[in-house]
Parts: structure tokens; C-alpha cells; sequence
């Protein structure tokens, strides 16, 4: 991965090197098509096990920045540690590029959907580690928030220490209302399915799609977006007589709004005079409903347009 960052992106990555602030997140876009024909092998172990794979170009554009220091001539280049592989234009194939949501079977796998933001919670900031000291032989270590358990920090069930055979007298190392060590910026989006790509009659469903780092912030409620990303699972803790709650979720690792080609493939400002001209007078008597189909036909716009004459 080191040679093809090098090979491919070694602009972007002298780039990087030049920018002056070391903690900032960075992104280098891998363009999917050309990393499977110049290294099959690699788009391979991406896209069936991206979940290990992902964390290993992070760190080969890291080694990447490293080759390219020793070699430079400037001395004002630092190495950016937190720079992300963001990966674009899969395939277009129905295993890889959807237009429906994934389903269980797609757990583990990486894949780019393509829908419509229709909410996004507000930015957070995300402690993802805590550091816990063993009471009985004051052994430190940190324990990873899970993703799968909403990023919960679940109290260790056994010392890491071999000779200690403590199982439950921990304290966590970090003050109370201390600043975190290990932040990063946190939002959630729900995506909807696009009526116009579905059958017709089919009901649009809807899932969270999780956002971190520079990812957060990028597009908004109403946006069309084609997201890339790993698909999986998150509970919430199991408790006795409660129904367990599971979800799928998509974690996302490019994030593309796609808005531009809505308006020019769907509609044309012809078809608006036109669909608002005919439209108009039955509009007044309109039920809610045809209201709504209309929105999925054509446009949004045209229908908070109705919407407001009615
Ligand atoms: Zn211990």
C-alpha cells in the first residue's frame, strides 16, 4: 500500500506534509478502480475485510509521509499522524454499489450506498479510550470503546496481567470531569432510501450511518449522498425482560453528496414550470397524499412549492 500511496498519490501526500497543523485530521481519496487494476490482491483484502484493512492503509499513508521526508529538501514538512485512506468509486456492481440498504448478510463488508440524508444529530466528541489501574498489582491499561456497544467502555473482566487473577477491582485512571486523552469528533446520520431508484410501491427504509474524524459536518439533511463504508452491527447493553435491540449500521469511511446530479438528471427547469403549471389548481384540493407522490416524482423543491400555494 506504501508503493501505491507513492506511486499515486505522492502530490497530495507532499501536500499534507506542508500543512501546519500536526493534530488536524487528512484525507487521501483512493479511487477504487484504479487500486483493484494496479493491485487486485489488495482490493481484494479491502473490500472482504475492510475492517482490519482500513487501519493498515491509514498507517501505510504514515509510512508513506515517513519515505517521503527523508527524501525532501524542505525542512518545514511534518508527518500528520491521523490521515485516513478514503475510498471511492467502487465498482458498479450490485454486491459492491447499492441503492438499497444492506442487510444482515452484508455484515463485515465493505460497500458504497447511495440515498438521501434525512437527519443528522448534532457533532459530539467522542472519548474512545479509558485507562484503567488493577487495585490488586497497580497494573495499567486501556481499554477501546466498542463500536458495536454504541461505543460504551465496558469495565474489564479479567487483569491483563498474567499473575494477577483479579476480576473485578479496577478504578479508572482518568479524573472526574478531566479533559479525555483520546477524542474525536462524532456524528450520526439517518439515510433513506430514494424512492425514484426504487419498485414501485416499495416503502423507503432508513438506517444510521456513523460519521467520525473529518467525515463529520459534510453534508446535511436533504442531501443526496453516495456513502462508502463497512456495514455493522451495534447493541445496546442486555438487560433481563427486555427485548434485545440490535441494528445495522454503516460506518462510514467516504462520504459523497451527490446533489448536482439529482437536479440535472431529474429535473430540468422546464419540467418544474411545467409540473407546477399543470399542477396548481388541482393542488388546492389535493389530499396529503398526492402531495407526497408528487414529492418523490420530481423534485422537493416543487413540492414545498405546492405545498406553500396550498
Ligand atoms: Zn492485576
Amino acid at each position: 500500500m506504501q508503493s501505491y500511496a507513492l506511486e499515486y498519490h505522492k502530490e497530495e501526500l507532499l501536500h499534507v506534509l506542508q500543512e501546519d497543523e500536526e493534530e488536524d485530521h487528512y484525507s487521501i481519496t483512493i479511487n477504487a478502480l484504479t487500486l483493484l487494476e494496479s493491485s487486485p490482491w489488495m482490493g481484494d483484502i479491502l473490500l472482504t475485510s475492510p475492517r482490519n484493512t482500513l487501519p493498515l492503509f491509514d498507517s501505510a499513508l504514515v509510512a508513506a509521509q515517513r519515505t517521503l521526508l527523508k527524501v525532501a529538501e524542505t525542512t518545514d514538512l511534518t508527518i500528520k499522524r491521523n490521515i485516513h485512506a478514503r475510498v471511492t468509486r467502487l465498482p458498479v456492481c450490485p454486491e459492491l454499489t447499492r441503492d438499497v440498504l444492506p442487510k444482515t448478510s452484508d455484515v463485515g463488508n465493505f460497500l458504497s450506498v447511495t440515498g438521501t440524508v434525512i437527519r443528522a444529530t448534532t457533532i459530539k466528541l467522542l472519548d474512545c479510550e479509558k485507562e484503567f489501574v488493577c487495585n490488586q498489582c497497580r497494573h495499567a491499561f486501556t481499554v477501546e470503546a466498542d463500536f458495536e456497544q454504541y461505543y460504551s467502555v465496558c469495565r474489564p473482566s479479567k487483569c491483563p496481567n498474567e499473575d494477577c487473577n483479579n476480576v473485578s477491582n479496577f478504578t479508572v485512571l482518568a479524573e472526574q470531569g478531566s479533559v479525555p486523552s483520546h477524542c474525536r469528533n462524532y456524528q450520526e446520520l439517518k439515510m433513506q432510501e430514494q424512492v425514484q431508484r426504487l419498485g414501485v410501491g416499495t416503502i423507503p427504509r432508513s438506517m444510521w450511518v456513523v460519521l467520525e474524524d473529518d467525515l463529520v459536518d459534510s453534508c446535511k439533511p436533504g442531501d443526496d449522498v453516495t456513502i462508502s463504508g463497512v456495514v455493522l452491527r451495534r447493541w445496546k447493553p442486555v438487560t433481563v425482560d427486555s427485548r434485545c435491540h440490535i441494528e445495522l449500521v454503516l460506518k462510514a469511511n467516504q462520504v459523497q453528496v451527490t446533489n448536482e446530479q439529482r437536479s440535472n438528471s431529474l429535473l430540468t427547469k422546464d419540467m418544474v414550470r411545467e409540473s407546477v403549471e399543470t399542477s396548481l389548481v388541482p393542488s388546492l384540493v389535493f389530499p396529503s397524499s398526492v402531495t407526497y407522490i408528487l414529492y418523490n416524482k420530481y423534485h422537493r423543491k416543487l413540492s414545498a412549492f405546492l405545498y406553500c400555494v396550498k
